[in-house]
């Protein structure tokens, strides 16, 4: 049986407090703004949260990146900015929170898998050993995956459904040696297509990473279901609500199989990637709380209460608001 709370890893240090940056990217603030809304929804009460988790050192970076990054990015200099995020010494303690978080979620899977495991984090997935990239800066996944193997000796899978490829692993293979043991090649899973192709590709890649699990080849999953895969998102295009919502209820259902195929729990563990909606973020809090509502719908038996509020891209608003404005110019100077 499993346990029917998702064990996540929350620190209030991993989130960027107070940014006063332009920062595209909301991704450092998503962690603490998902919690609020979950608390909102009335559905908190289904997650076990623990903030006990050590931050990572720059010994646990340097597994994955050139000193001279490591280096650079805590001290604020040269490419501190190569995320494309604006630098800040919160920013940077905050980074050894997330990864950190990460890599506890998907040890807790391996050590309980009888309960699913979150890490409220994005922002790692375009990393390269010698920079940030696209909003990301270390790469959390391989730093996970290379502790993980060098502790139990297991090799693990991303599900990474996030809208754009996760680099991150394949740029690494060449600097971190053991990474082919940690993340088999084939396993950095990013399915393509569009809605009901997107589906099946997913459904594929599941059937595939089955064989490899019942052949023991693939040892842990880690479920990544980026919000910017969704159509209305800012940098989004693959899947509108119904097919996002379907890639959950799939893999949540697969999770469930592959538990009964096993005789035991599969470890699973999850995170949340990209989601960008900038004119309503609250979208995108929804679909990631849709997806744990398949979670505890399809593998959990809990039955909780929550509809999706996903809402369509408003491409008309500055038309609108242009509109608006040369109204009421034009009504100011008839008053004058
Ligand atoms: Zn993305």
């Amino acid at each position: 049986m499993r346990s029917k709370k998702i064990k996540t890893f929350y620190n209030t240090k991993q989130v960027l407090e107070n940014d006063k940056t332009s920062n595209y990217s909301k991704s450092p603030l998503k962690p603490k703004l998902l919690l609020e809304y979950l608390k909102n929804k009335k559905l908190i009460n289904n997650f076990s949260v623990t903030d006990d988790f050590r931050p990572f050192t720059k010994t646990d970076f340097k597994m994955a990146h050139h000193q001279n990054y490591v280096d650079d990015f805590f001290n604020g200099i040269g490419l501190c900015s190569s995320n494309s995020l604006a630098w800040s010494k919160q920013f940077a303690e905050s980074v050894r929170y997330t990864n950190s978080s990460l890599y506890s979620a998907i040890r807790h899977s391996i050590v309980n898998p009888k309960q699913v495991s979150f890490s409220p984090t994005s922002g790692f997935h375009h990393a390269g050993p010698d920079r940030g990239r696209g909003f990301c800066t270390f790469s959390g996944q391989v730093i996970a995956s290379l502790k993980i193997y060098n502790e139990f000796g297991l090799s693990g899978a991303y599900l990474d459904l996030d809208g754009h490829f996760g680099n991150s692993i394949e740029d690494s293979r060449e600097f971190c040696k053991k990474l082919n043991k940690a993340v088999p090649p084939n396993f950095n899973i990013n399915p393509e297509g569009y809605d009901s192709s997107y589906l099946a590709n997913l459904a594929t890649w599941l059937e595939r990473t089955k064989y490899a699990i019942l052949s023991n080849r693939i040892h842990y999953v880690v479920w990544c279901h980026g919000a910017d895969s969704h159509a209305d998102d800012n940098l989004g295009r693959q899947c509108n609500t119904e097919h996002w919502i379907a890639c959950s209820t799939l893999f949540w259902k697969w999770v469930k199989e592959m538990d009964g195929l096993l005789g035991r729990p599969l470890p699973v563990s999850c995170a949340l990637f990209g989601g960008y909606r900038d004119d309503d973020y609250n979208s995108v809090l929804s679909l990631h709380t849709g997806d744990f509502v398949e979670c505890f719908k399809e593998l959990l038996g809990v039955d909780v209460k929550y509809t999706i509020e996903v809402h369509p891209r408003q491409k008309i608003e500055y038309y609108d608001n242009t509109r608006l404005r040369r109204k009421r110019r034009s009504l100011d100077k008839k008053g004058r």
